[in-house]
């Protein structure tokens, strides 16, 4: 999911739209955009589909104005294909409208939907942005600031939010620090989006990370900040280093590109092996293979070839049609590998599917031997921040040794790297992260248990 929001520049719904393209890696299944033209009116359209099906011409002139929020739709396992949980959430009240999107998982969500239904409120979907919206109290006395900021305090889990009233925006990150968000100055505007890779296609400098527990307001006064929660720490998704985000994106400070190519020098020390080329699965493993062959002395190789008009297949909401994306994504070059010792890069292994094809495809290509050098840990529990790395059942490193998965991807040799070497990856930037899904050291307090996340998933 990622949330990116403009204000005060003309033409804000144009720039959205290049924004959320930039970002279409983090989510695939739908997308919308929620504008304020100069009379205060809000205009909203969404659908299922790319960036690029649900826009055109005509429907980004109809999102007037220069303010405008946007969103990417990444559903988990079971989220189902319901327009209304494509944010942003536009919410009409007497007080003012307002849009919402968010990126992220709110754990204490079903606690806090009970209580809000218990006192009256009705729910159209099962976003978070409905939920904060709930929660912040309409009728107050006091400036909406303070009321945002009491309803964030209540939150529980990871979040990015964006709320864009008829005349400011206000970014919000939670206080655990695990999702990301970070502001950019764009002429006499501001920007805010999950990933600083959406700043350079709009012509946006980078300013900041939007703080662990902060809410930032844009206005025409510029920006203010604010601390909603009286304790704060960072634990970004380590995740979002390893695959999620694209390489060109700064996130906490540390370049996604630079902590993949010093997480692959270090698994070189940590895990090595006699090969005679490297070669990187495209694209998330490149910039660690570019590292483990600088390392190593041994050369980089261009061994997989990656169809670029299919998406990426873990996304897709269901196994059979991951499974048959595998096959159409990725090819081996037969003259590169045939007969080669290979050092095989890859950022993770969920299921187990992807290791299981891309041997076997080097196998039938006639690579000599396949060692598989992970540049993560072990992923043994699910997650509970919005990131779909599946239930703990279907996580092939929860159930067997890693000597097993070797032998179940039919691998030559198999080494994952540890949570130590992957933290210190980011050469200082991070002095913590968030590796639940491998150490299961959850950050945020837990309202229910592991077994009842896979019930749910
Ligand atoms: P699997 O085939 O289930 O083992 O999936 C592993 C592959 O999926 C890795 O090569 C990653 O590039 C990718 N991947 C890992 N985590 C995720 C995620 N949460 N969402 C999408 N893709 C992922
Ligand atoms: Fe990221 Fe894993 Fe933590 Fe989820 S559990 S936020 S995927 S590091």
């Amino acid at each position: 999911m990622s949330v990116l929001g403009v204000y005060g520049v003309e033409h804000a719904s144009s720039l959205v739209y290049y924004g959320l393209h930039s970002m279409q890696h983090r989510g695939q299944e739908g997308c919308g955009m929620v504008s304020v033209d100069a009379e205060n009116r809000m205009h909203r359209h969404r659908g299922h589909g790319l960036v690029q099906e649900v826009f055109n011409e005509a429907k980004l002139s109809a999102l007037e104005g220069n303010m405008c929020l946007g969103h990417l739709l990444y559903t988990t396992a079971g989220g189902g294909r319901n327009t209304d949980n494509i944010e942003p959430r536009l919410f009409l009240h007497r007080t003012g409208s307002f849009a919402v999107a968010h990126n992220g998982n709110i754990v204490n969500a079903e606690q806090i939907r009970n209580y809000l239904e218990s006192k009256g409120s009705l729910f159209q979907s099962n976003t978070n942005a409905e939920l904060l919206a709930h929660l912040i109290k309409k009728e107050a006395e006091e400036p909406r600031i303070f009321t945002i900021m009491e309803a964030l305090d209540m939150l529980e889990g990871s979040f990015a939010f964006v709320i864009m009233t008829e005349n400011r925006l206000y970014a919000c990150r939670d206080k655990h620090g695990i999702r990301p968000l970070a502001i950019g100055k764009l002429g006499d505007g501001y920007v805010v989006s999950s990933e600083t890779c959406a700043f350079d296609v709009m012509g946006a400098e980078v300013l900041r990370d939007v703080e662990p527990g902060e809410i930032v307001t844009i206005d025409e006064k510029g920006l203010r900040s604010r601390n909603y929660s009286l304790t704060s720490e960072h634990n970004m998704c380590a995740m979002e280093y390893i695959y999620f985000a694209r390489p060109d994106s700064d996130i906490d400070g540390c370049n996604v590109h630079a902590f993949r190519k010093e997480s692959g020098r270090r698994l070189w020390h940590e895990a090595p092996c006699e090969a005679d080329i490297v070669v990187g699965v495209p694209d998330s493993s490149l910039s660690a293979a570019m590292g483990y062959a600088e390392e190593s002395g041994i050369p980089y190789e261009m061994g997989l070839i990656k169809n670029k008009y299919i998406g990426r297949t873990f996304i897709l909401p269901t196994q059979s049609l991951r499974e048959k994306g595998v096959k159409m994504k990725l090819s081996a070059i037969r003259s590169i590998v045939e007969g080669k010792r290979i050092a095989l890069i890859d950022d993770s292994i969920v299921r187990g599917t992807t290791s299981k094809r891309i041997v076997t495809m080097l196998r039938e290509a006639g690579a000599a031997e396949v060692h598989v050098r992970i540049v993560s840990p072990t992923m043994k529990y699910p997650c509970c921040y919005g990131v779909d790395t599946t239930t703990q059942d279907e996580l092939i490193s929860a159930k067997h040794s890693v000597e097993e998965v070797c032998k179940i991807i039919g691998a030559d040799s198999l080494a994952f790297m540890s949570v130590k070497e992957c933290l210190a990856s980011s050469n200082g930037k991070c002095a913590k992260m968030c590796f639940a899904c491998f150490d299961g050291k959850y950050p945020t307090p837990m309202t229910h248990d592991i077994s009842e996340i896979n019930k749910k998933k």
